[in-house]
């Protein structure tokens, strides 16, 4: 039975925030993160399900507000649809906002893959007074419709009897399934699909009923894909004869008249199957949006938002924190007790527990900095965040849908670079990739932390904050530079909706969670823990007889003498200027690799040889033990947490950089940051020694 089964390829597609990965979700049993913001699904995801024989094979695609391929998003999406011809269009509408999501619903019914309709949201719908009738709709489109609600998995059974519905060709009348341009347009395109059909093997690959549109819309890639053939010139002609003729009597852009008609058509199609059952007079979202996004109280919210987001993080972080601390500590102890002297005692205590339980015990921090901002990006905050920063943005050349990725960098670079392809421009998106870096992310927290618990212990917490507002500030500043320089170019304008505010959903916000520390536990038992055996090892080979010196100056001569000892001495000189002497040297360039690896670093560095005495293990011994260090001190402090801010991101955000935009714009990442990083470490230096 099974290798007979018949599988059916599904692409959900729709606009972004219509509940496509909720759907999919739901489909498919996956657990996907749904996101309140563009750029959220960025890659398509697959899933399967299997019901009465049928093998249905979903892809997530991300979502799209038209098929013109602008951004990123829309050119994954369209490829997608174009070259790997689904069976089925699965469209998935926001039920609350219906009009606006049947415009692109009407150009994936131009490329003539069957559809299918989820009118999601219809539980906020119901609420709203929004009453459609799924089957009306249905036959005045030509599409079979269901009602569905994504985040309960409402509606799942009537959307795929859809799917099998539109495959079996039952539900649709063949003469509706195209939009009626009305008389004149429609007297313009017939001749040009004609003409497009004269190819009996290309219009098996591209609706020329599609494409005939797109050429009124003077659509670029269209015109490319006639390219190959012999008569691309005959119809690129009749195309542009057909563009003038609509321009000339409609006294607007050809494109614009088209869209017109579509909305026409939505227009009608809404009156027939939607009824307003009730005026909703109080809209919640409406009333916080008031306050919200207030042209003057906006900019001073976010503000707010970000200071209480930081605020709530170190509060609350510091409780888990400390006994985390206990704990590396006593497991210290116990591994000294257990394990006799010697090598093997060391790597246990200096490196393993000391080092990376050292990055272990930032990770309550981690938790609760991605809880908060998950939180702000599922209640739909973030796209207000990107309002009312846009203004201030503009100022540095960029607008406001850079606020998102940026915000995202307080977490991960990696999926923050990502996010970025949401942007329209590929200048504003490179400019916003390369800021993204300078948004503290959540590997640099554990060094920012642990100096300023050591060096600045009373005011700890605004030490830290003021390292996140100098990234900010270095980021909008670089921008500025940027966009003046090698990148220079007007701000394209854009258009953002603004969802409903939502009640966040616990799952997804578990999940998203859960997702990113454990991404942060994985890096810190695997690369870090690593990186840091490999640095135990280079400070403890060769072995020196340290035979005659007091215990304090044999660990100090043993160090020296190490590889480590040797390397840092070597590379001390180009750090002199900022204050370094060789071991923050070498601490200080382990975090090219990842940042975390400072923090695992100092701790092997500042107690070799400390595992003979039974002093308290963990960060607090850490902070004690570079307080004692007389070439450490809160200047040389400050200015490795600046560098540490500041150089090249970790070796996986270069990664995802040269991924994203090349090779010659990561080469110019590493190049500007490194001098940035060092010439301001050089200069707090400098001029702090001075007064
Ligand atoms: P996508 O951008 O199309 O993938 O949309 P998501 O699946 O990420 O959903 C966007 C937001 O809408 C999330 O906060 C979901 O929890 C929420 N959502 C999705 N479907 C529904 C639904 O049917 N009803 C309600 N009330 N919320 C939904
Ligand atoms: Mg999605």
């Amino acid at each position: 039975m099974s290798d007979t089964r018949k599988v059916v390829k599904v692409a959900l597609a729709g606009n972004p925030n219509a509940g496509k990965t909720s759907l999919f979700n739901a489909l498919t049993g996956a657990h996907h993160k749904v996101g309140n913001y563009p750029g959220v699904t960025v890659e398509k995801r697959e899933g399967l399900r299997i019901r009465n024989g049928i093998e249905y094979r979903f892809t997530d695609l991300p979502g799209i507000y038209s098929l013109t391929a602008y951004s990123i998003d829309e050119v994954v999406a369209r490829d997608f649809l174009i070259d790997e011809a689904p069976d089925v269009i699965v469209d998935v509408l926001d039920s609350t906002n219906l009009e606006r999501n049947l415009y692109l619903c009407l150009q994936f019914q131009e490329l003539g893959i069957p559809i299918a309709g989820a009118l999601n949201m219809s539980d906020e719908a119901a609420a709203k007074g929004i009453d459609i009738d799924a089957g009306i709709l249905g036959r005045v489109l030509g599409i079979p419709m269901a009602k569905t609600v994504g985040t309960r998995g409402e509606g799942i059974d009537e959307l795929l009897d859809m799917i099998d519905a539109t495959l079996a060709g039952s539900l649709v009348s063949k003469e509706r399934r195209s939009v009626l341009y009305g008389g004149e347009i429609e007297d313009l395109l017939m001749p040009l699909e004609k003409a497009i059909s004269a190819d009996g093997s290309f219009s098996k690959l591209y609706s020329p009923r599609w494409l005939a549109v797109k050429l009124l819309e003077k659509d670029a890639h269209a015109q490319e894909l006639l390219a190959g053939r012999s008569d691309a010139a005959a119809i690129l002609a009749l195309a542009r004869g057909a563009v003038a003729w609509l321009e000339k009597h409609y006294g607007r852009e050809a494109e614009i008249v088209v869209s017109e008609q579509r909305y026409g058509y939505i227009r009608g199609a809404a009156k027939e199957s939607v009824r307003i059952v009730k005026k909703h007079d109080f809209s919640l979202t409406e009333a916080i949006d008031k306050v919200v996004m207030n042209q003057f109280l906006a900019l001073p919210i976010f503000v707010a938002v970000l200071w209480s987001v930081f605020k709530i993080t170190f509060t609350l972080g510091a409780f888990p924190m400390a006994w985390l601390e206990t704990a590396f500590g006593w497991l210290s102890s116990l591994a000294t007790a257990l394990i006799p002297a010697g090598f093997a005692r060391s790597l246990v205590v200096d490196a393993i527990l000391g080092g990376v339980g050292g990055v272990f015990s930032f990770i309550p921090l981690i938790v609760i900095l991605f809880f908060l901002l998950a939180i702000l990006e599922d209640i739909g905050y973030m796209s207000r965040a990107a309002f009312a920063t846009d203004k201030i943005l503009h100022a540095f050349g960029l607008h406001g849908q850079s606020v998102f990725p940026m915000m995202l960098g307080f977490g991960c670079s990696v999926p923050a670079i990502m996010a970025a392809r949401t942007l329209k421009s590929r200048r504003d998106r490179i400019v916003t990739i390369l800021i993204i870096p300078f948004m503290s992310c959540g590997a640099k927290l554990p060094v920012h932390v642990l100096l300023a618990a050591a060096f600045f212990p009373k005011k700890a917490a605004e030490m830290v904050m003021l390292i996140y507002g100098i990234g900010v500030a270095l980021s909008l500043v670089s921008a500025w530079v940027l966009k003046k320089t090698v990148l220079r170019g007007d701000a394209t304008p854009f258009v953002m909706e603004l969802p409903p505010f939502r009640a966040p959903t616990l799952r997804g916000i578990i999940w998203h969670v859960w997702e990113k520390t454990w991404f942060y536990l994985k890096r810190a038992g695997t690369t870090i823990l690593t990186a840091t055996m490999l640095i135990w090892a280079i400070t403890t080979f060769p072995v020196y007889d340290a035979q005659g010196l007091d215990s304090a100056s044999a660990a100090e001569a043993k160090l020296e003498h190490s590889l480590a000892g040797r390397l840092g001495k070597f590379i001390e000189p180009v750090f002199k200027p900022l204050g370094f002497d060789w071991k923050i040297a070498v601490a200080s360039v382990t975090g090219f690799a990842a940042k975390e690896i400072v923090v695992s670093t100092l701790g092997v560095l500042y107690r070799v040889g400390a595992d003979e005495t039974d002093e308290a293990k963990g960060s607090e011994s850490l902070r004690i033990a570079l307080r004692n260090d007389p070439n450490f001190n809160p200047l040389v402090a400050f200015a490795l947490m600046l560098f540490t801010l500041v150089i090249p991101p970790c070796f996986a955000a270069l990664a995802t950089i040269k991924a994203e935009i090349g090779w010659k714009w990561m080469g110019f990442a590493v190049g500007f940051m490194l001098s940035l990083g060092w010439g301001l470490g050089a200069i707090v230096y400098q001029v702090g020694s001075l007064l």
